[in-house]
């Protein structure tokens, strides 16, 4: 199509695997991140007996994850998802106060740790690991032609956005060219396509900036980035217009 693409990466890679649970649960309907410095690592609900991991790592890290034996392997992730580390004094400092705050104005406290589901086996041969990457084309449409999904942007997984950012283009797109189709307009005219490419970067194009900031945040141990990710994640707890918000524009 000839246009521009911009694009970076991470230095990280996306370890993917289908997880046995160690214990069958109807509760396994939480999507689980835990955000380490090497990268997060998330387990997302599948059934009552399996979840699926993505657990972002670095390049060396994960080459040596994947040749692993499966109980070997299960002993590095139960230890990424449950190992204690020492927390930063002033961070957890500033974290008691704004708690005791809340109570004080009788919003939600955000001190209990809640706990993943444990994990006792990998499905056989369902390990694989892809690079991580931002990438974005500055147009998403030519002359009858029109880019979706992954074709037209990437993003890295911590937001579990990649799949909904997809759809939410076949959704626009779909409805876009209907319109059309019933105003007796020829399909795929430019006009009707730029409308699409309009609509999909006005959301698109904030997501995956908030979305790379959110991985640059994660990605430093500096007291500052680590302060202001703690206290902002207690906030957005706390205040639910801030949580729907952030809902209601991961949710197209
Ligand atoms: C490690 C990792 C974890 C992720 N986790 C999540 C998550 O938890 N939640 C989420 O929403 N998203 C996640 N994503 C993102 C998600 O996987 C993608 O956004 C989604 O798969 C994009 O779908 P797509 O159909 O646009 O592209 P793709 O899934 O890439 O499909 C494109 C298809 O086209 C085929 N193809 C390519 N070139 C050609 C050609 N020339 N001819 C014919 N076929 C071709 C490819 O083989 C591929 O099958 C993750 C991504 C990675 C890498």
């Amino acid at each position: 199509m000839g246009i521009q693409y911009v694009s970076w990466n991470y230095n990280q890679m996306g370890l993917v695997a289908t997880l046995q649970l160690s214990e069958t649960t109807d509760q396994n309907t939480i999507a689980w991140q835990r955000f380490l410095p090497t990268g997060p690592v998330a387990l997302l609900p599948l059934n009552s007996k399996q979840s699926s991991l993505v657990w972002s790592n670095t390049p060396e890290n994960v080459k040596h994850l994947l040749k692993l034996p499966n109980d070997q392997f299960i002993d590095e992730l139960n230890s990424a998802l449950f190992k204690t580390f020492q927390r930063n004094n002033i961070v957890q400092e500033a974290n008691k106060i704004l708690d005791t705050f809340f109570k004080l104005i009788n919003l939600p406290p955000n001190c209990m740790r809640q706990l993943p589901p444990s994990v006792c086996d990998v499905v056989e041969g369902s390990r694989a690991a892809f690079p991580l990457g931002f990438g974005h084309a500055a147009n998403y449409v030519g002359k009858n032609v029109a880019l979706v999904g992954d074709a037209a942007h990437r993003v890295h997984p911590l937001g579990g956005q990649g799949v909904n950012l997809g759809f939410g283009d076949v959704e626009c797109l779909n409805e876009i060219l209907s319109e059309a189709v019933y105003s007796g307009r020829k399909l795929g005219s430019l006009l009707d396509l730029k409308e699409y490419e309009t609509k999909r970067q006005r959301h698109n194009v904030p997501t995956m900036l908030a979305l790379d900031g959110l991985q640059k945040l994660y990605s430093t141990e500096a007291a500052p980035a680590v302060l202001l990710r703690s206290l902002g994640l207690q906030i957005t707890h706390a205040l639910s217009p801030i949580k729907r918000a952030i809902i209601q524009q991961a949710a197209h």
